[in-house]
């Protein structure tokens, strides 16, 4: 399940609180990207796929993905690796088959199975934890590869059990876009947007919607948020809708993993109970619902379903490969002296990450010239993995020092696509944030002028992008796995570390290339109907 259901009211609070941030950008810093009669709307509709404790749920699965096929709808299912081989036990070929012909995404090894990922990695280091997520679910994510004949294409947690250090393994194993719903990370605007490198359709808030198809109620009460949240997006010139729900819930009330595993216990399979399960008229029912709400959505205008492998060519990044004006590294330079958060630079976003690289990288090998560029090359820098301080807090050093320094941190940038922990002058050492002030200055006094300014203070950054990881809080967390008050300061410290590479994500302008039918696989259609005689 995802947390969001459970904490429906304690994020309705944290929600607010998060829209009346200082720095509410859905109005100004975030300009339309279209005009309102170009404005687009998209909507991902995505599904975890996470009940292994009933193979009844193996049916549901598949009527999600074959309801969305039969309507010409692409859907993500994102699917955990113990259910991913239950359906092979269960001889289920018809299922994976069902839902192969949707984008794939990968939802953890064992989901509510204790300890959960933030559990587990709740008290480690940043190196330590990235080492742990990989050890431990690599299985499932090659199961889950192998078993749906397709790579996984999307990550999200189970639950609220979100953790900074599972990005390293995801991005090796070629996961480009976290998709899920949860308040850890993410800007105000409630759409997509970049962090540690992928893009993430994840705490669109108001704009994610759960849909609940148990009742004619629920029914209704889901198109009219999915109204609300379409009007608001035309209104700004278009964006993206997330759309989810899990195929259990057109079987059973509750979820089956709060039966079994509810405060963090683990019940042994042996031992597992069912939730309640729903009449069949209430199932029957609530497919109905669930294709009708499609139907609903599709007949809005300007509207288009994607999957999430769409989703990441239509926000394709291309502030990596893009060379800057001198007018351009000015501007940035100017803008890390006041806040160091991301920028815009052109039509692109650069994250801190990416403006502490553009700048050390102008300095080292490019400061005579008039453009600077491409960028990083192949990826966005990730965040420092310890905060650090400055010390001692006031200090002035020489144009030579600064040089040596700067050149050691460029060594290690290019060495580690990695924002220093800390950065050595002399024998003196500086905040990343403040070194990056620093650089900002001197970059500008280059510019200017020329040359270096001599002696060079030591500024002190103002590492604004902090703001957009939460608050650590037992609310945060609140997913009926987790044991009672459990909360992650540690955890929340490594994310805030990692906004250093948060940036909105952008609509690609211009058409971008797609196959126009993204469900039409005639050859798996016959294998399915041919492997449903035999298997049932
Ligand atoms: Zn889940």
């Amino acid at each position: 399940m995802s947390g969001i259901d459970a904490a429906e009211n304690n994020g309705n609070m944290r929600l607010q609180k998060l829209n009346n941030s200082p720095l509410d950008l859905r109005n100004e810093t975030f300009p339309s990207q279209q005009t309102a009669e170009q404005a687009k709307v998209y909507v991902l509709i995505w599904f975890d796929v996470e009940d292994y404790y009933s193979p009844e749920s193996d049916d549901a699965d598949m009527k999600a993905a074959e309801l969305a096929s039969s309507l010409g709808v692409p859907v993500t299912l994102k699917v955990v690796g113990e259910k991913a081989r239950a359906l092979e036990r269960h001889g289920r070929r018809d299922a994976i088959a069902a839902l192969s012909r949707h984008d794939i995404g990968y939802h953890s090894d064992w989901h509510s199975r204790p300890p959960t990922i933030a559990a587990y990695l709740r008290n480690m280091s940043w190196e330590e934890g990235v080492r742990e997520f990989e050890r431990r679910e690599t299985q499932g994510f090659k199961d889950v590869q192998r078993i749906f004949g397709k790579d996984p294409i999307c990550f999200g947690q189970p639950g609220f059990s979100w953790a900074p250090q599972s990005y390293p393994a995801l991005k090796k194993w070629g996961i480009g876009v976290y998709l899920d719903e949860a308040l850890h990370v993410g800007l105000p605007d409630e759409q997509p947007f970049w962090y540690q490198g992928m893009l993430h359709i994840f705490n669109l808030r108001r704009n994610t919607i759960k849909m609940e198809f148990g009742s004619a109620g629920d029914f209704r009460q889901t198109c009219r948020l999915f109204r609300s949240a379409y009007h608001r997006l035309k209104e700004r010139g278009g964006g993206v809708i997330s759309v989810f729900y899990h195929p259990q819930e057109f079987l059973y009330r509750d979820f089956q993993d709060v039966v079994n595993f509810g405060g963090g216990i683990n019940t042994p399979p042996e031992a597992w109970q069912q939730a309640e399960r729903r009449t069949p008229q209430e199932i029957r029912s609530g497919y109905e619902h669930y294709k009708n709400f499609i139907q609903f959505m599709q007949s809005h205008e300007q509207l288009s379903f994607i999957s999430a492998g769409r989703a990441l060519q239509l926000y394709a990044d291309r502030a990596l490969r893009r060379s800057f004006s001198r007018d351009e590294v000015l501007e940035l330079a100017r803008g890390v002296q006041s806040a160091i958060t991301f920028q815009a630079a052109g039509q692109v976003y650069l994250s801190a990450s990416e403006i502490f690289y553009l700048l050390a990288k102008w300095m080292v090998t490019h400061s005579n010239d008039s453009r600077c560029g491409p960028l990083t090359g192949p990826r966005t820098p990730s965040g420092p993995t310890r905060p650090a301080q400055t010390e001692p807090a006031e200090m002035t050093v020489s144009r030579a020092e600064f040089e040596r320094a700067l050149r050691d941190v460029w060594s290690f940038l290019e060495e580690s696509q990695q924002i220093p922990n800390a950065i050595w002058i002399d024998t003196r050492h500086v905040s990343p944030a403040d070194f990056l002030a620093t650089l900002g200055e001197v970059v500008e006094h280059q510019i200017k002028n020329g040359a270096q300014p001599h002696p060079i203070s030591v500024r002190e950054g103002n590492f604004t992008a902090a703001q957009y990881a939460a608050q650590d809080s037992p609310a945060l967390w609140a997913w009926p796995i987790f044991p009672e008050g459990f909360h992650a300061p540690n955890l929340m410290q490594l994310a805030q570390l990692q906004t250093w590479t948060i940036k909105p994500a952008k609509l690609s302008p211009g058409p971008v290339p797609w196959p126009t039918d993204e469900c039409e696989e005639t050859e798996i259609k016959e294998e399915v109907s041919g492997v449903r005689e035999t298997a049932r």
